[in-house]
């Protein structure tokens, strides 16, 4: 049988505004914008963002980790380091190593937009048939409504006015990690409107640029950020390979004399074939801390804070 490597998938709630920005400013609507996937513009979190914030997060709970193997640089490298092996070091001698943990974009599934009915969570078919459940697409100018959106044939989501088709719509009993309050207010748009509907329904911030040396607002500082709102849903998968399947290059004295030999990344007595356990535990206990110390930029000013929704009592989603 051909070899499977685990995947944990992972459901996760905004409990603040979430801005990852593209790291540039940017002539339009807003002075720092966020980062959209190519092609549909509807924004995400890169991977590479919840890798490097489960990284800290990680290391700060190993003894002796942070900062070196926290961050871009200073990694230990050692085989049995749980932060370099699961997230990938890089030593200024050329060893590198990618990391036996690969994170994917964190993409949004349920998106929060009010209506006249109240809150409600849009999503489209395109989005959920990639968590294999399948629906039926409606028209541009219509919606399916979950049960609990009370509505009498048309329903406002933000500016935009939409007709109720008469088919129902539910997510029940699948997506279980996702709270039954959103699933019952989700409205099913058409996938060229939800990137629409979605980018029209951002949020928008205007902030001041603080000069450190007077504690004052600096001249011409106002500026305007997009972030994700509080209370969307987004979906990331972590891929977790096999630790018997690589090897890390380490350095033993054998004889007086200095060897490299190659070993088994988490290898010891205990687990002759590397504990990918260790790996599975070490990616839950970054992703535990995103709920109290964020993902992305602006942190200081209550953003970034993300629940992943099924982090089990035994670790691992
Ligand atoms: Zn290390």
């Amino acid at each position: 049988m051909a070899y499977q490597p685990d995947v944990l998938k992972c459901y996760a709630l905004a409990l603040d505004p979430i801005h990852v920005g593209t790291g540039g400013m940017r002539l339009g609507r807003v002075d720092l914008s966020i980062v959209r996937e190519p092609g549909t513009n509807i924004p995400k979190i890169p991977g590479t963002s919840l890798a490097g914030a489960a990284r800290a997060y990680a290391a700060m709970q190993v003894n002796g980790k942070f900062p070196g193997c926290a961050g871009q640089g200073g990694h230990c490298g050692l085989h049995d380091c749980s932060i370099c092996v699961t997230f990938g070091f890089a030593k200024g001698s050329g060893a590198s190593f990618q990391g036996l943990a690969q994170f994917s974009d964190a993409r949004l599934i349920f998106f929060p937009v009010h209506s006249l009915a109240g809150p409600v969570w849009i999503t489209c078919p395109r989005v959920l048939e990639e968590l294999s459940v399948t629906t039926t697409e409606p028209a541009d100018n219509q919606v399916h409504v979950a049960s609990g959106v009370q509505q009498s044939g048309k329903l406002n989501l933000g500016w935009l006015m939409l007709d109720v088709a008469g088919n129902a719509f539910s997510v029940d009993g699948k997506l279980s990690a996702i709270p039954d309050d959103i699933k019952n207010r989700a409205v099913l748009v058409s996938n060229k409107m939800f990137g629409h509907i979605v980018n029209d329904n951002l949020e928008v911030r205007t902030s001041v640029s603080i000069d450190p040396r007077t504690g004052a607002a600096a001249e011409g500082a106002l500026f305007t950020y997009e972030a994700l709102p509080r209370a969307c849903v987004l979906y990331f998968d972590a891929v977790i390979s096999d630790p018997k399947f690589y090897r890390i290059a380490r350095t033993v004295e054998k004889n007086g004399k200095k060897e490299t030999e190659s070993v088994i990344p988490l290898s010891d007595a205990e687990h002759p074939e590397g504990d990918i356990d260790k790996v599975k535990s070490t990616v839950n206990n970054g992703l535990k801390l995103f709920e109290t110390l964020g993902v992305g930029g602006m942190n200081t000013r209550g953003m970034g804070r993300l629940r992943v929704l099924n982090l089990n009592a035994g670790g691992t989603p």
